[in-house]
């Protein structure tokens, strides 16, 4: 705290991410990060852009790269948004369309489940937006018919984070056909569909109120690059745009632009890198399940799993003993589980089999 903040700030809970250590010699299973490498021709189109034309501003409109992404996702480049990551552009969706409790207005909350991607309460306090979260049902997947009540708008992740469980295409449409009679939004967070979820873009000419929120960070393995977008209505786009020109007319830039152009246009790169992480995700979740670990069906770069008799903090506290960084969440309902992302096969044996020894010495003592 200090005097010189102001009440905006005296009164936000930012959000914390992931651990980025230093010692690297740790087996890095913790922010989702994608174990194999950006597409040779990402690289390449960066370096070309490492030019003397950084001298001038980039592209404010960023045409190439959402011109790219329009062809890859057969929509139009109106309906394409690029920015700075996903998170700046689920931060500007918020404050795009839903309301803010200030100024008088009173609008019923914005909905999302109790259990997922943490950001999502921290932007509604960011934007002073009221919100209810709406529990999961026991196995952790969500029941779209408790979100069909008087809202501000719907966002939801779809796989849902740290889960990974998905949500049916069927039921995020039926939740946008619900909402559009509200004249409400639905956020549909994409930042993990192309490892197993059903993608909603298809559906945004039919629903003028849906969007999709994409990220270049996992699938295509650009965490560092800072890149993402958002497809839907041309009006939705052009909401975000009031909203990024209010703040900052360039959050791309040049080098961004170029790689993430690459990237979108590099299909079969990605694919078969994708292919790959969940090949071992399906190996890892049978292979911990035969331990005798709870692990959710995932559809996404990670995994959630509980351990065998043994709390979530120790076993993340024992895992980091043994070099090997997973993500606990000390959240009610998910404290015995840990997430756990997909790493290179080499990273996942050494996983499996530090897991086995783990198990085994917490069952040593515990009969001692
Ligand atoms: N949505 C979800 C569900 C995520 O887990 C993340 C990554 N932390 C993001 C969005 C943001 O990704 P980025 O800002 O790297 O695009």
């Amino acid at each position: 705290m200090s005097d010189y903040w102001n009440n905006r700030v005296k009164n936000l809970s930012p959000y914390i991410p992931g651990e980025q250590p230093k010692d690297r010699r740790l087996i890095k299973l913790n922010t989702n990060e994608n174990p194999y490498p950006p597409s040779p021709k990402v690289i390449e189109a960066v370096k070309n852009a490492a030019d003397e034309s950084l001298r001038l501003y980039p592209d404010p409109e960023c045409t190439q790269f959402r011109e790219a992404a329009a062809a890859r996702y057969k929509v139009k480049p109106e309906q394409v948004f690029a920015g700075n990551g996903s998170d700046e552009i689920l931060a500007f969706a918020f404050g795009a369309f839903f309301e803010s409790s200030q100024k008088g207005y009173k609008d019923a909350p914005v909905l999302f489940p109790d259990i997922t991607y943490s950001f999502y309460p921290v932007y509604a306090n960011l934007w002073d937006i009221p919100y209810k979260t709406v529990p999961l049902r026991d196995d952790f997947s969500i029941n779209i018919e408790d979100y069909k009540i008087n809202s501000g708008g719907i966002v939801i992740s779809n796989p849902n984070a740290p889960t990974g469980t998905p949500l049916p295409l069927d039921d995020i449409l039926s939740l946008a056909e619900y909402l559009e009679k509200q004249k409400k939004v639905l956020i549909v967070d994409e930042a993990y569909a192309a490892f197993g979820a059903q993608s909603a873009v298809s559906s945004i000419d039919k629903y003028p109120n849906l969007l999709t929120v994409h990220t270049l960070s996992k699938s295509a393995s650009l965490a560092g690059l800072r890149a993402g977008f958002a497809i839907g209505n041309e009006k939705l786009i052009e909401a975000l745009c009031r909203i990024r020109d209010s703040f900052n007319s360039y959050t791309m830039d040049r080098l961004a632009l170029a790689g993430a152009k690459a990237a979108v246009e590099d299909v079969e790169y990605y694919n078969e890198i994708n292919r790959r992480v969940i090949a071992t995700r399906e190996r890892v979740t049978a292979a911990l399940r035969a331990m005798g670990f709870n692990v959710l069906n995932s559809s996404a770069n990670f995994i959630f799993i509980k351990p065998p008799k043994t709390s979530g903090k120790d076993f993340f506290a024992a895992l980091r003993e043994k070099g090997i960084l997973a993500r606990h969440f000390n959240k009610e309902r998910i404290a015995d589980y840990l997430r756990v992302s997909v790493g290179t096969d080499d990273d996942m044996d050494k996983f499996i089999n530090v897991c086995g020894e783990i198990t085994g010495e917490f069952n040593a003592n515990n009969t001692k």
